[in-house]
C-alpha cells in the first residue's frame, strides 16, 4: 500500500527506530510513547484492520505475539509484566490503519483501560 505509513517502514522508504525484524515481522518504538517501553509490531504484509484478518493470515498473529515475547525479554520487561493491546477502528482508537500490537511496559498498568 504506498499511501501507508507502517508500509512505508517495511519497504524502507522511511527507517523507524527498529528494534526487531525478521521475514514477516517488524518492531519499532512509538514516536510518541505511552510508557516506558512502547514498540509498535506489525506484520510485513499490508492488514488494515482486526476485520480484516482472514484465515489465511492465521500465521500472521502468531508471528507478532512470538516477536512480543522476544522484544519484551530483549527490553527487559518480560518478568514484571507488560501489556499487548491491538486497537480495531475508530471506537478503539486504531489511527494507523496497517495492524500493529502495542507492546507496553516499564510501569504499573491501569485497568480497565480508558
Ligand atoms: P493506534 O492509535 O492506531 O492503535 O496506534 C498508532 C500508533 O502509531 C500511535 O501510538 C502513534 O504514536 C504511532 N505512530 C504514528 N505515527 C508514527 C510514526 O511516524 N512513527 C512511529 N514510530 N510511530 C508512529
Ligand atoms: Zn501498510
Amino acid at each position: 500500500m504506498s499511501d501507508c505509513l507502517f508500509c512505508k517502514f517495511v519497504n524502507g522508504d522511511i527507517k523507524p527506530d527498529t528494534v526487531y525484524e525478521d521475514d514477516d515481522v517488524l518492531a519499532f518504538r512509538d514516536i510518541n510513547p505511552q510508557a516506558p517501553t512502547h514498540i509498535l509490531v506489525i506484520p510485513k504484509q499490508h492488514i488494515s484492520t482486526l476485520n480484516d484478518l482472514q484465515p489465511k493470515d492465521e500465521a500472521v498473529i502468531g508471528k507478532l505475539y512470538l516477536a512480543a515475547k522476544k522484544v519484551a525479554d530483549q527490553e527487559g520487561i518480560a518478568d514484571a509484566g507488560y501489556r499487548t493491546v491491538i486497537n480495531c477502528n475508530e471506537q478503539a482508537g486504531q489511527t494507523v490503519f496497517h495492524i500493529h500490537l502495542h507492546l507496553l511496559g516499564g510501569r504499573t498498568m491501569a485497568w480497565p483501560p480508558g
